[in-house]
């Protein structure tokens, strides 16, 4: 089989620029492992315009936020199919001074928010809070679905653990199984980065700060689920009473098993500013649990490029905490990159 890219790994990196170079008339393979444990498949998909201690939004947000709706869009017209999801977020302020601190940089955020003087239901509102009309989530299972479904229908798409000891170079083309392809580019989440799951591979010599997260998926009676909300953690709505709750960062447990420290520490977190518990005044029932790693490199800025001593060897990573927000525009970005259209961004590039 020919094709000029072998891509590794369907998340959320590897999903956006095979859709990016197959729009470019590029041929790939897409190869996944379906083990579970891809930071994408268990993200909660939040775009939240203002983020942090700061409440800052991020990085290139005005330029990456419409490629990233736009994105989503266009292939939920393609498959009809629906995966991005519209949905005000509201921040309840947690102290006085993070009502302060909000007041001071009204002016220079209020594209992005405005105060919210009441909200209803359980919630320690004492601080108030403000409200994101352009908050939104990405169905990251149903998106990766599509994807993948898109990607079988021409044969893209192939379930296989790779290994780079399989991957031979030979007259500048590179060959892993029965595949020959131009270039192998390397979207393996925190998995491709040095140290996780006991890792060491072409693009060990990064430095990174990947973060382990757990996200609880719980069921709670009565809450107003038309928005999603924030203050210690988040709690984001999936319809019928089920809701999403998150999450924290554990810096020293590189691997995807949820634990009960987790658990507690994202209850406790909710804790903080809700009433919650069989004996409060929302009934919250924890129904699974689940982890996994965010790939953090560099500022939480993403990175692309290719292997300083092999010119085959490709790499889109360092999605953090945003992916859903960064990885369209990025991945648009490589695409133009590796088809010759453009120069590659040096915000982006790999660092040296
Ligand atoms: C708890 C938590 C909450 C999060 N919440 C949000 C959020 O609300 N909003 C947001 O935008 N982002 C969120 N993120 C971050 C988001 O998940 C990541 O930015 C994004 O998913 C990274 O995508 P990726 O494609 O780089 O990596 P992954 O999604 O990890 O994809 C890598 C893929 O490569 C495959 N792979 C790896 N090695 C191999 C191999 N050797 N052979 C075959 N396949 C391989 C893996 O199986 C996987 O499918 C969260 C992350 C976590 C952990």
């Amino acid at each position: 089989m020919k094709v000029d890219y072998l891509i590794i790994g369907q998340g959320l990196a590897g999903s956006t620029l095979a859709i990016e170079l197959l729009r470019r008339g590029r041929s790939v393979l897409v190869v996944d492992r379906q083990d579970g444990t891809g930071s994408t498949r268990i993200a909660a998909g939040l775009i939240t315009p203002l983020t942090g201690r700061g409440m800052n939004p991020a990085w290139r947000q005005q330029y990456y936020l419409p490629k990233a709706v736009a994105f989503y869009h266009g292939l939920e017209k393609e498959s009809g199919r629906k995966f991005y999801h519209h949905m005000p977020v509201v921040r309840v302020f947690a102290s006085e001074k993070e009502r302060e601190k909000w007041r001071g940089k009204t002016d220079e955020q209020h594209q992005w928010a405005h105060e919210l003087d009441e909200l209803d239901g359980p919630f320690q509102y004492q601080y108030g809070g403000i409200e994101m009309p352009d908050g939104a989530w990405l169905d990251t299972l149903a998106f990766l679905h599509v994807v993948q479904d898109k990607l079988m229908d021409t044969g893209s798409w192939r379930e296989a653990a790779f290994a780079e000891e399989d991957v031979s170079f030979v007259d500048g083309q590179v060959e892993w199984q029965d595949v020959v392809a131009d270039k192998i580019i390397l979207c393996q989440g925190a998995y491709g980065l040095n140290g996780v799951d006991g890792y060491k591979g072409w693009f060990s010599y990064m430095h990174h700060r990947s973060a382990k997260g757990e996200i609880l998926n719980v069921w709670i009676d009565g809450l107003d689920d038309a928005r999603r909300y924030h203050c210690q953690g988040w709690l984001a709505p999936r319809g019928g009473g089920m809701w999403k709750a998150g999450s924290n960062y554990d810096w020293k447990h590189m691997d995807a098993i949820p634990t009960d420290a987790g658990k507690s520490d994202v209850l406790a977190k909710l804790n903080t500013w809700l009433e919650l518990g069989p004996d409060k005044d929302v009934p919250i029932e924890v129904i699974d649990h689940e982890a996994g790693i965010r790939p953090i490199i560099r500022n939480s800025r993403p990175v692309v490029g290719f292997h300083p001593e092999i010119p085959q060897v490709g790499f889109f990573n360092g999605l953090g905490s945003k992916g859903s927000l960064m990885a369209p525009a990025v991945a648009e970005h490589f695409a133009a990159y590796l088809c010759g259209e453009s120069e590659l961004d040096e915000e982006l590039g790999l660092p040296q």
